[in-house]
């Protein structure tokens, strides 16, 4: 199939086309390269020998998305490309609605002048917001978050539900991601965020580089087993299988699905810490300080829809993530 993958040359959507490339589909990228580099795309035809076909793409710009569409048959979209930063989109709330509900919207219109009927969408587990217990499952209320980017997210969920009720021929898969961390195992593609990290693992990757001096563990007085927060790691090649497998099932079903993709499993800060320690060899300077403005003390997937639906589940284990990031974050020093 000629896939469409908006934001393709980013941390997940990178991974994800090397999968589709590997199971035998077409992906074209389409990226605007605001906050990832061309490099990414040669370096996909480094691991799979064929370089993919990548446009540079804004997608809430329709005459360019319409330019794409015009050149290829395009069978179905995985739509990654937005703005991410949940702190920035405190600070830029404007910013974040108009760029990630935009791109949705223009995608889904040009979608339907070009008849392309199949989209897997890039959700979260912010979705879930503050309120829902762990683990979280699909049926529960996700309609709230705790920042603008976590809205947007909320927010495109509905547009594509809505959307899916208008047009019944039409499907759509949310995928609610959990926490992805790891690299491919080429190490030539990763998580390599511009400027200081937000995210636990490019952080801790920086550190134990000596480009940064020390972690900061946010808070260690959490009601959990041991005072740090838990999240559900899960590495991102899973994660693109999940892609694959979602966009199968689009291809075969109509209607609108929201599906976790996660472990199943709470990992703690400390754990992750230890696990990355004890893997690599490396001594991990870290302090624990205070709590961080809207974290919540710990989360985890119900991961049975995934199974169930897409035949899906993770396969790698805590330490493949912290021996793949690694060897990617040590190519930077
Ligand atoms: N975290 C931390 N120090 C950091 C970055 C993150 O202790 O420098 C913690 C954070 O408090 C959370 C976990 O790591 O408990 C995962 O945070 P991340 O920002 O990677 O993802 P989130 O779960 O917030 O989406």
């Amino acid at each position: 199939m000629n896939i469409l993958v908006t934001g393709g040359a980013g941390y997940i959507g990178s991974h994800t086309v090397v999968e589709l490339m590997n199971a035998g589909h077409n992906p074209i990228i389409a990226d605007d390269l605001s906050n990832a580099h061309y490099s990414a795309v040669d370096r996909i035809g480094k691991i799979t020998g064929k370089v993919p076909t990548f446009y540079k793409v804004n997608c809430a710009c329709k005459a360019q998305l319409r330019h794409v569409f015009s050149q290829h048959k395009i069978d179905a979209v995985i739509h990654f490309a937005a703005f991410k930063a949940v702190g920035e989109s405190v600070k830029k709330p404007l910013e974040y609605y108009r760029n990630n509900l935009d791109s949705t919207m223009t995608l889904l219109e040009v979608m339907e002048e070009f008849g392309c009927k199949k989209l897997v969408f890039s959700s979260s587990a912010t979705v879930y917001g503050p309120n829902n217990p762990h683990p979280y499952k699909e049926e529960m209320p996700a309609i709230q978050s705790s920042s603008p980017y976590g809205w947007t997210k909320v927010m495109n969920e509905r547009i594509l539900t809505d959307y899916c009720t208008a047009h019944p021929d039409f499907s759509a898969v949310l995928l609610r991601y959990f926490n992805p961390i790891g690299a491919h195992e080429s190490g030539l593609l990763g998580d390599d965020p511009n400027g200081i990290p937000n995210n636990l693992m490019p952080y801790i990757g920086r550190v134990a580089a000596g480009q940064l001096e020390k972690l900061t563990i946010f808070g260690g007085d959490y009601e959990t087993p041991d005072g740090t927060c838990q999240r559900d790691y899960l590495h991102v090649v899973d994660l693109a299988v999940g892609h694959l497998k979602a966009l199968e099932y689009a291809a075969e079903h109509n209607g609108v699905e929201a599906i976790n993709l996660g472990t199943g499993n709470g990992i703690s800060v400390l754990e992750l810490v230890n696990a990355f320690q004890k893997v690599n060899g490396i001594k991990l300077p870290y302090v624990v300080g205070p709590r961080r403005d809207g974290d919540l003390p710990a989360f985890w997937a119900d991961a049975t829809k995934a199974k169930q639906l897409l035949g899906w589940e993770a396969t790698h284990t805590v330490e493949d993530m912290c021996r793949s990031s690694w060897n990617f974050a040590k190519k930077g020093v």
